[in-house]
């Protein structure tokens, strides 16, 4: 066993979170450590926090309370470390705390904290150029930007993580390049909100393999499309120059998919959301992209049961459904979180009421996804293999992000491995997923 100090990893929270967590882990394993997957092997331990939501900080804070108990040594990261009172009121014993997407400082207190034994030999430790990946081999987040100019009402993150901050589009390539190298096969583009991409930066212009590329959603995504492999594009809005990005899904060089959080229809509850309220373009432009890419999935998220939301909105709602014929919708009832502004809005909707319009609105829209399914059934398409087991492989096809979406479910196939782009014939499907034969 190496005589390296070990670190443990506990890493909560969503694929942004996650992402960091490869940052920090990627950055001690070139220092030098090791990382491990017990308490007890561990010297100290990190745990990277989710603060989103009660819940999430709940998770978090028992998380730490776990790792003190087990191994007694904790340094605190992630989003909820953007207060640290809100940790080391309830564990006082934490070593230190830092916030959101502070890689550096964190592997600085790893440093303090636990000294390397050993110098790192770069020429003999074997870093992967694409770090410890936490997701399958062969996909992986890229994330292009930090925080957000939006000011939701439901929302925190602004305050958590500040307002928006791109990363230059150099050093953006250079990591999926980085990624496309190591065998990732797919990288799934995230930001809680990708179509501002370099807003703030005033579209700076970067260099990559010594081109200059514009830092706009556009020019990231030209440049991304000449790695060959797929990009997924997660969280944007519909503003006007995503009509620019639909020619590129068209000719196949992203993937057509779009995942876009309406969150409602209803003028009124976006207002009082302070959500880009224009429901009539939506569907306007929604048509159009469709016209111009007709394989594009959309994918978006709604709230139902928002402060105010009358019978008259939730229709509205219903109705935006039908006419939106979205590929795939998550749903949640609204739950106010600590500190946001829609907390102070008139007019709660009662928990039964809400649980109602969200039975409603989940059997409207599995009526209008499993439809959509049905029509693929005949059809032969291309899919990413994500796991392959005696009995089933599971692989996911462009209308497919991994762990949000559906799968399509393939017969066993014995020339078939991880990470394969299969062609497959589609020949059933349920309300959320395919099932198909490895085509001939
Ligand atoms: S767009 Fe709205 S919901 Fe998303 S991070 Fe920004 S403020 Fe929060």
């Amino acid at each position: 066993m190496s005589s390296n100090n070990k670190v443990g990893f506990v890493s909560l929270g969503c694929p942004k979170a996650l992402v960091d967590s490869e940052r920090i882990l990627t950055q001690l394993r070139i220092d030098g450590y090791d990382i491990v997957p017990s308490y007890d092997e561990a010297d100290i331990v990190v745990v990277n926090t989710c603060g989103f939501i009660d819940s999430a900080k709940q998770e978090s804070l028992d998380a730490i309370g776990e790792a003190i108990s087990e191994n007694g040594r904790v340094l605190v990261t992630g989003c909820m470390g953007a207060k640290q009172e809100s940790i080391t009121n309830t564990h006082p014993k934490v070593l230190g705390v830092t916030g959101p997407a502070a890689y550096e400082q964190v592997v600085n207190q790893v440093h303090h904290f636990l000294p390397q034994t050993e110098t790192h030999d770069p020429f003999i430790d074997l870093v992967p150029a694409h770090g410890i990946k936490l997701t399958p081999r062969h996909y992986a987040y890229l994330k292009i930007s930090e925080g957000c100019n939006h000011r939701c009402s439901f929302c925190i993150i602004p305050s958590m993580r500040g307002d928006l901050v791109s990363r230059p589009v150099g050093e953006v390539l250079d990591e999926a390049e980085r990624l496309a190298n190591a065998g990732v096969k797919e990288l799934l583009v995230i930001s809680q909100d990708t179509s501002a991409y370099g807003v703030d930066t005033k579209y700076k212009t970067g260099f990559w393999q010594g081109q200059p590329v514009k830092a706009s959603m556009q020019g990231l995504c030209e440049a991304l499309a000449q790695l060959g492999i797929w990009v997924r594009l997660h969280y944007v809005y519909p503003y006007p120059h995503v009509d620019k990005i639909i020619p590129l899904m068209r000719d196949g060089l992203i993937l057509p998919y779009l995942d876009i959080p309406f969150q409602h229809a209803s003028l009124k509850v976006l207002k009082a959301m302070k959500r880009p309220a224009a429901t009539e373009m939506t569907l306007d432009r929604i048509q159009n992209w469709r016209k111009l890419c007709p394989e594009l999935t959309l994918r978006s998220t709604f709230i139902v049961g928002f402060p105010g939301e009358t019978d008259e909105d939730f229709d509205e709602l219903l109705q935006f459904l039908h006419s939106a014929q979205l590929d795939r919708v998550g749903c949640f009832q609204y739950s106010p979180v600590d500190g946001a502004k829609a907390n102070e809005l008139e007019n709660p909707v009662p928990d039964e009421l809400k649980q109602e319009r969200w039975e409603r609105f989940m059997a409207t829209q599995q009526e209008i996804s499993a439809k959509r399914l049905q029509d693929k059934i005949g059809q032969a398409i291309e899919v990413i293999i994500d796991e392959v087991g005696e009995e089933k492989i599971i692989g996911r096809s462009a209308a497919d992000a991994p762990e949000i979406d559906g799968n399509v479910f393939i017969e066993p196939n014995s020339s078939v491995s991880e990470g394969d782009f299969v062609k497959v014939k589609i020949q059933d499907a349920d309300e959320y997923d395919l099932y198909a034969v490895v085509a001939e």
